[in-house]
């Protein structure tokens, strides 16, 4: 199995190639096909395993630029986040899309500036990324992709209910396209869109698995 096999868009390709990668890892392998087709997928998987380029390769493959948030990506500190905005930086470095990092403890400023400058891909820790919002340079209209990783690190820090008050306000996706009223409870209150999510945790103890079923439609389970 190659990464050329795996459906990617040529930009991506040329950035995977040239950061001297290979062959996909066993979670890229699984992963990347499912969310290139659209679907929601729920991974048990720990860091090193190639994870973050299991979500960034096809979610970058899958957008063009737009200068307006269309993936967004949460991660419980801002190491995490760091290094997963300069993942995406890498493999998109030859689509045209621009990256913005945020976190809390530093000025808004920058960040500001950022999202301002038109960035497609966002990578923020929950509370500073509602601060945004609240504020109003941060909006979810446009966008496709909701990244949620390490989740149960940030069940252990305390920020699932702020990371649910951000799946509240992303487009939801309602894969069977009914009317308002005859949807199920989760997504009566939601507007549809094609919007799809993805969700990485180590562990999946029942809270995990609870805020999981929240989030997911029909997810696909890979486990590695
Ligand atoms: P992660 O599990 O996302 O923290 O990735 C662990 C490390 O593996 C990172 O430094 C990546 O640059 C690297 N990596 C990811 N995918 C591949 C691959 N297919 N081949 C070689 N190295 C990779």
């Amino acid at each position: 199995m190659s990464f050329k096999d795996l459906g990617l868009s040529e930009p991506i390709l040329k950035a995977v190639t040239e950061a001297g990668y290979e062959n996909p890892t066993p979670i890229q392998a699984q992963a990347i096909p499912l969310v290139l087709e659209g679907r929601d997928v729920v991974g048990a998987s720990q860091t090193g395993t190639g994870k973050t380029a299991a979500f960034a390769l096809p979610s970058l493959s899958k957008i063009k630029p737009i200068g307006k948030p269309q993936i967004l990506v949460l991660e419980p500190t801002r190491e995490l986040a760091h290094q997963v905005a300069e993942q995406f930086e890498t493999y998109g470095k030859h689509t045209g899309c621009k990256v913005a990092l945020l976190y809390g403890g530093v000025g808004y400023g920058a960040q500001t500036e950022a999202l301002q400058a038109g960035a497609d891909i966002v990578v923020a820790t929950p509370g500073r990324m509602v601060d945004h919002f609240y504020r109003g340079t941060m909006r979810f209209g446009d966008l496709k992709i909701l990244i949620l990783d390490e989740v149960d690190r940030m069940l252990d820090m305390g920020f699932l209910p702020i990371v649910r008050k951000i799946v509240n306000l992303c487009p939801w996706k309602n894969a069977l396209n009914k009317p308002r009223e005859e949807r199920e409870e989760k997504f009566k209150l939601r507007e549809f869109a094609d919007r799809q999510t993805l969700f990485f945790s180590a562990t999946m103890p029942p809270a995990i698995q609870g805020f999981a079923d929240f989030c997911l439609d029909n997810p696909a389970k890979i486990e590695i």
